[in-house]
């Protein structure tokens, strides 16, 4: 049994780690301060005898009594809604909150994996990006205040791993659903599925001619544990290379809900990439990884998800982009 330190453990992909872990026979300690996290996530896991909840901001100082063998840093707010929010405390998560994961892994001697995001590839003007790419960030747009919080925090990883010999695995995640997102963090599946279920038109940003390419989270979950137990060091694209349009997207969106709502076009955010699709040769080629669940399937499993939540959580605040 390894103890395990997951940070974010209340949110959306934390949460689910915490699930493969116990599922795994580790020990958990979920550590979250709740700014974009939510308690209901994980409260199933609270009477496992091997799991335990720290209510801590990572950005401070971390103690964690007892040894760790593996600490997974996944406490960033995530959505642009919610980095445009928090920027400073987003800067502060990837920067302090890291250097705090570090410090308390060379002490324990434990092995960190980072979350970082293929949002450092910024705007990106290679397609597919593949790792070698450097990106393309402005760092004073509006998404700077998450893009270079998680550059940085590469570097940081980096430089334990080259300078205190520190064990690191870096996770560059592409656009991942699937259940227990939040309904109102303004990403384009969720925006989707609560404004079909509210009976609210679709909002398309732009001409919606942008493009991404979605995972389900148990495949970036496998991806994860994989990289996690590998020894490679360098990071690594987790995410599925099936690229849609957003219009495409919610076309997809309307035929699954069946929603009679039509789709209404809003301005599109400063600096959205145009395009995004991951290059997964080293993915497949280290870990044997490769995504298995087709978008038709996962986006069934996630609205089945939303469409069985109490109705008044459809309505909690919501933080619409427009
Ligand atoms: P999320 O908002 O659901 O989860 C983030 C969690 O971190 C929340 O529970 C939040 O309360 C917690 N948190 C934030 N700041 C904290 C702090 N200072 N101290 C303690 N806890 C803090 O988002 P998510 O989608 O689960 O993302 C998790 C991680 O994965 C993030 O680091 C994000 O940047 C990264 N990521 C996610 C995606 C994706 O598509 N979901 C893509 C790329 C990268
Ligand atoms: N988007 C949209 N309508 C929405 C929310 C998002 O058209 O209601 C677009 C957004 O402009 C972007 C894409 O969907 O081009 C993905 O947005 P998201 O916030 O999910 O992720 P990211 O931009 O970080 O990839």
């Amino acid at each position: 049994m390894k103890r395990v330190l997951i940070t974010g453990g209340a949110g959306f992909l934390g949460s689910h780690l915490c699930d493969r872990f116990i599922k795994e026979g580790h020990y958990v300690i979920a550590m979250d301060n709740l700014i974009t996290g939510d308690l209901r996530n994980i409260e199933h896991l609270f009477k496992h005898p091997n799991f335990e909840f720290y209510h801590h901001d990572v950005s401070k100082f971390i103690h964690v009594p007892g040894e760790l063998d593996y600490i997974l840093h996944f406490a960033s707010p995530a959505s642009p809604i919610d980095y445009l929010k928090i920027p400073i405390q987003t800067l502060k998560v990837g920067s302090l909150g890291i250097h705090n994961c570090l410090g308390l892994a060379r002490v324990k001697k434990a092995r960190v994996i980072i979350a970082s995001t293929s949002e450092v590839y910024g705007d990106p003007l290679v397609h597919p990006q593949t790792e070698e790419y450097w990106g393309h960030v402005n760092p004073v747009g509006p998404r700077g205040v998450y893009d270079e919080a998680k550059r940085f925090q590469e570097a940081m990883t980096m430089a334990y791993h080259t300078y205190h010999g520190v064990e690191t695995r870096i996770v560059r995640i592409f656009n991942t659903y699937g259940p227990r997102m939040r309904l109102n963090d303004g990403r384009v599946l969720p925006a989707f599925i609560g404004q079909a279920l509210r009976g609210e038109d679709l909002t398309i940003f732009g001409d919606g001619s942008q493009t991404r390419s979605f995972c389900f989270v148990a495949d970036l979950v496998e991806g994860i544990y994989r990289l996690l137990l590998s020894d490679y060091a360098y990071p690594v694209n987790i995410g599925n290379p099936a690229e849609i349009t957003i219009k495409q997207f919610a076309e997809e969106i309307i035929k699954l809900t069946g929603t009679d709502q039509k789709i209404v076009y809003k301005p599109l955010p400063k600096d959205d990439p145009k395009q995004r699709q991951p290059d997964i040769t080293k993915a497949k080629e280290i870990l044997g990884w490769e995504p298995k669940v087709t978008r038709a399937e996962g986006l069934a499993i996630t609205y089945d998800y939303f469409r069985n939540l109490p109705k008044e959580r459809l309505y909690e605040e919501s933080n619409h982009r427009d």
